[in-house]
């Protein structure tokens, strides 16, 4: 199966003695506090979070589409988090760049805003009035005719044609692949994943997200042939990646390609 990463983490930095039971104060101090806090980093300004528990060890970082987050306990003194911060200053500019990058942006459903399909987008054209939903291809636009119009039945009509479409691209590429590499062709079927490209049984099943017809067809074939490998191979061995580099030799780009583009897949 083909996984990606939700997040980038780096928890207990920095390994606490663990606090000494004080007495208990006559005001009760609640368990969870929030705060924002801001610190100069590569000359810059970042805004910061921190999230403080009772009983946590150490000084936690996390970065993810909300920027940083620091997770300490109720009592760690703020320089030890700036300290922590700083020592790893390198670390969250790299993660904070990489996730600028890679936001979700929410789609549109409108007439103008676009679709990627196959690598290529697709303007959609919405006309609203019909009893009949239907949506056709013609060359780089959708024309999607709909009841209301409203965005998220436009977004139902786009996502079964899109899995009207996927199913037998990724058969057809399945089979081919499978011919040409002295396979038997294994069944072929759609999922719904978000978080998964593909994945394949000992029944000889295999699945693809249908979000997967969004990626170039290049990136459709290695994420096939990765599947594909999995039928001599149901694992992640050497022996897998050879077999999937001799299946698909440009495998390592495309493999690099849509971990940094998954986003764009995710967005509906
Ligand atoms: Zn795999």
């Amino acid at each position: 199966m083909v996984n990606f990463d939700l997040f980038d983490q780096l928890a207990n930095l920095l390994a606490s003695t663990p606090q000494k039971k004080k007495p208990r104060s006559s005001a009760p101090r609640p368990s969870k506090q929030e705060s924002e806090h801001a610190i100069a980093l590569d000359g810059r300004r970042l805004d910061y979070k921190v999230v403080r528990r009772r009983g946590r060890r150490g000084v936690g970082l996390k970065v993810d589409g909300n920027g940083l987050t620091v997770a300490a306990s109720l009592t760690t003194p703020l320089s030890a988090i700036e300290g922590a911060i700083d020592q790893h200053a390198g670390w969250i500019s790299k993660k904070l760049g990489e996730w600028s990058q890679r936001r979700v942006v929410p789609q549109r459903w409108e007439t103008g805003a676009t679709v990627g399909f196959l690598g290529e987008p697709l303007t959609l054209m919405v006309d609203a009035g019909h009893a009949r939903t239907t949506v056709e291809r013609a060359m780089a636009h959708l024309f999607v005719k709909v009841k209301k119009g409203e965005a998220a039945e436009i977004e139902k009509a786009v996502v079964a044609w899109m899995k009207k479409e996927a199913l037998p691209h990724f058969a057809q590429r399945a089979f081919f692949f499978a011919r040409l590499h002295q396979l038997t062709p294994p069944q072929v079927f759609l999922s719904s994943a978000n978080g998964r490209w593909g994945s394949c049984n000992s029944r000889r099943e295999v699945r693809f997200s249908w979000r997967l017809i969004k990626a170039r067809p290049a990136q459709i074939d290695y994420v096939v042939c990765h599947e594909l490998a999995h039928l001599r191979h149901m694992n992640h061995s050497a022996a897998f990646w050879a077999e999937v580099r001799r299946m698909c030799p440009e495998f390592e780009t495309l493999k690099k390609e849509l971990d940094q583009h998954d986003h764009q897949f995710r967005a509906f």
